[in-house]
């Protein structure tokens, strides 16, 4: 496959300035266009619901220097509006078509909405942009009644964010146990705890019915009442443009294949967007994480340049709530998959794992920063032990 001349990448969040770097980084000399709809150099939005909102950061991590853009044509405020594969070529908004050899999505996603009535009143928050962050954290202030909607992880960490500066916070979703669908009943009941000792309030197994100038009101007739309304009820992958364009979609995302090239053989989609034909998993993986997107956004510049090789990284995030700092890596379904835990849930300070057919699928460490290294390696390998040897051994001595 010749090396293309001209490449674009739609997107410019982490995904997309990582397959710029990449590209630079192996040396391709070609023209390198990047889009993005949103007016800042590409940055990194696991802070915005972390240290900016806590007022501990003045604004996200930047994918690159300024410098690095020297050697990218980096187009901000360009919304790409469709892509015609026919004559290999995007058009922006205002009509204007630029061409591409090899064209890159890494559209990201957008927040969910509630479809309750009341969803369109002013003063509900989401947060996905640098400006959502800044809007919510202007009012986090002490006192402020915070209502949180969604117990997932943005909803946990926002909620944790809003009862640290000071809010009085109250967490409302129809399931009984926050981060139940990742994590299971019994790890996602160690986040429940340690957000009622902080003093967050819980409003769980009821859903919401509606928003009111006042507050939220639940499906159980009771309202919870609010000055501030955030909604953390999980993103839609951005996939409008890869539909329209017809490219085939998979699992809710973009699907391509293993070397993350999409139905189109010049086109390939990264980061939130890519439904993933992944080498070690059954079935395709679509993940929303932070270390997925920089990892693709490397691993297409190979595939770009013409290399298949598979991406085969286990899906690896992080979270921070209070004082609990978490990595969790692998793929498990808390609900079937047999959990073990080495230390201890109370002290919230252990490793938790699920296995499958006697087989590893997935690790978290909570607490504890010394194992990351063997926990990827026994990830990665879909290690075959016992829970004893889980329970009992350190990480490191079962690699
Ligand atoms: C608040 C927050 C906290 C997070 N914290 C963590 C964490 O702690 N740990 C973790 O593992 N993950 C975390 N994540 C998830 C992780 O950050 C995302 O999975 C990752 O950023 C996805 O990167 P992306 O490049 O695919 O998409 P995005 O970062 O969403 O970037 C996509 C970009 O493309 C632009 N775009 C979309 N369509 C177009 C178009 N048609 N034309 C031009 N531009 C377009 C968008 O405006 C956007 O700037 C967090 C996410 C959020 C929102």
């Amino acid at each position: 496959m010749a090396e293309p001349q001209r490449v674009v990448i739609v997107g410019s969040g982490l995904a997309g300035a990582s397959a710029a770097g990449a590209l630079r980084d192996r040396g391709y000399g070609g023209d390198l266009v990047v889009f993005g709809r949103e007016r800042h150099r590409p940055y990194e939005l696991p802070a915005l619901s972390k240290d900016v909102l806590l007022g501990a950061a003045d604004g996200p991590n930047r994918v690159h220097e300024p410098e690095f853009y020297e050697e990218v044509d980096l187009r901000l405020g360009v919304e790409i509006t469709a892509v015609r594969l026919a004559d290999h070529v995007v058009v922006d908004s205002t009509g204007a078509e630029h061409s591409y050899d090899r064209l890159v999505l890494a559209t990201g996603s957008t927040p969910r909405a509630l479809p309750v009535p009341g969803a369109d009143l002013p003063g509900l928050h989401t947060l996905r942009t640098v400006e959502d962050s800044l809007a919510l954290r202007e009012k986090l202030v002490e006192g402020a009644r915070v209502v949180v909607v969604g117990a997932g992880w943005i909803g946990c960490e926002v909620a944790a964010a809003a009862r640290t500066r000071g809010a009085e916070v109250t967490v409302v979703d129809p399931v009984d146990v926050p981060l139940r669908r990742v994590l299971g009943p019994t790890v996602g009941g160690v986040f429940r705890e340690l957000h009622e000792a902080h003093g967050v309030r819980w409003r769980l197994g009821v859903g919401v019915d509606g928003f009111t100038p006042d507050g939220v009101r639940l499906a159980d007739g009771t309202e919870v009442a609010g000055d501030v309304v955030v909604l953390g009820v999980g993103a839609a992958p951005n996939t409008a443009l890869a539909r329209e364009a017809g490219l085939a979609l998979a699992d809710g995302g973009v699907a391509v294949d293993a070397a993350l090239r999409a139905s189109d053989p010049d086109v390939f989609a990264i980061g939130d967007i890519a439904a993933h034909d992944h080498p070690r998993y059954d079935g395709r993986v679509r993940v929303e994480h932070w270390a997925n997107a920089k990892d693709q956004g490397v691993h297409v510049a190979g595939s770009v340049l013409g290399a298949a090789e598979p991406y085969q990284a286990s899906p690896y995030f992080f979270s921070d709530q209070f004082e609990l700092g978490m990595e969790y890596r692998g793929l498990a379904d808390p609900e079937n998959d047999r959990l073990v835990v080495r230390g201890s849930l109370e002290r919230r300070e252990f490793t938790a794992y699920w296995l499958r057919d006697g087989r590893l699928r997935a690790a978290m460490n909570v607490n504890q920063w010394d194992d990351g290294t063997a926990l990827q390696a026994l990830v990665d390998a879909h290690a075959a032990v016992s829970p004893d040897q889980l329970r009992t051994a350190a990480p490191g001595d079962l690699v």
